[in-house]
């Protein structure tokens, strides 16, 4: 399996943005916009805040858009005041959720072993996980971002099955250029989404590796999504700020079909 062979996975971020009634206009409008388009040659997902979860479940329904919550925790039940269930999220409708996403490790004490408990009752539920990696500013300018970015991988993904990889899907996302409008160049982007594979084929095998669907995230929009998604190991985007405006993310839909 190569480039040519996965397919391409466009999922929005919205983060904590829209009502349940926005977010079934948003997602009306991203059908609207995309309806005479090609759009099978990726899977589209909408990553909306848990309150939108219904709402948006029942708007995609007439659609080939899946939706994904933020986040997920990682008990079947109990005294976790704030907290949502993997069960809960399945209960809704729910088909994907992000896990380890960056403003989680950064403003909420995220770490790479909750994410871990997280990626495992979200697979024990039935959940297809989105799970973002992603090296800080400071990491980079250290030359580490390989090293941090196989670890968090690495403890991640600690007893999850070969079996368990096929739903999940890997975003890198360099901290850096999250929310930012700083990219990472094509180059420094496959640089490390290849890195991950690498990763991938150290902890299973080189077929599995080949099989992972591998996104980059971080400020990619209408503009610059072309370039990335043409690079060999970038198989999608986690797209955060252009995925709010239906125009540009239609724009980046139409530029995985290739
Ligand atoms: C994100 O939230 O995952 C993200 C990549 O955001 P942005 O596209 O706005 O940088």
């Amino acid at each position: 399996m190569n480039k040519a062979t996965r397919k391409a996975v466009i999922a929005g971020n919205w983060k904590m943005n829209k009502t349940p009634a926005e977010a079934t206009a948003l997602i009306n409008d991203i059908k609207a916009t995309i309806a005479d388009k090609k759009t099978d040659g990726c899977d589209i997902i909408v990553g909306v805040p848990f309150v939108d979860l219904a709402a948006a479940v029942e708007a995609v329904k007439d659609s080939a858009i899946k939706v994904a919550a933020q986040n997920v925790h990682w008990a079947e039940k109990g005294a976790f005041t704030g907290e949502i269930s993997a069960e809960m999220l399945k209960a809704v409708g729910v088909e994907y959720v992000i896990i380890g996403h960056s403003e989680r490790r950064q403003y909420f004490g995220e770490t790479n072993e909750t994410v871990n408990q997280r990626v495992k009752a979200a697979l024990a539920a039935g959940l297809k996980v989105i799970l973002c990696v992603g090296e800080l500013k400071d990491e980079r300018l250290l030359g580490i971002t390989e090293e941090i970015v196989a670890m968090q991988t690495k403890v991640a993904l600690n007893e999850i099955s070969a079996e368990d990889m096929k739903n999940i899907i890997i975003a890198y996302e360099p901290v850096w250029a999250i929310g930012t409008g700083l990219t990472a160049t094509p180059a420094q982007a496959e640089e490390v989404c290849a890195a991950i594979r690498k990763v991938i084929a150290a902890l299973y095998d080189c077929t599995l590796a080949e099989a992972t669907t591998i996104q980059y995230g971080g400020s990619m929009n209408a503009g610059n999504a072309a370039e990335l998604l043409s690079m060999k190991n970038i198989d999608g985007g986690l797209i955060g700020g252009a995925s709010l405006k239906a125009p540009d993310f239609a724009t980046i839909i139409e530029a995985a079909q290739a």
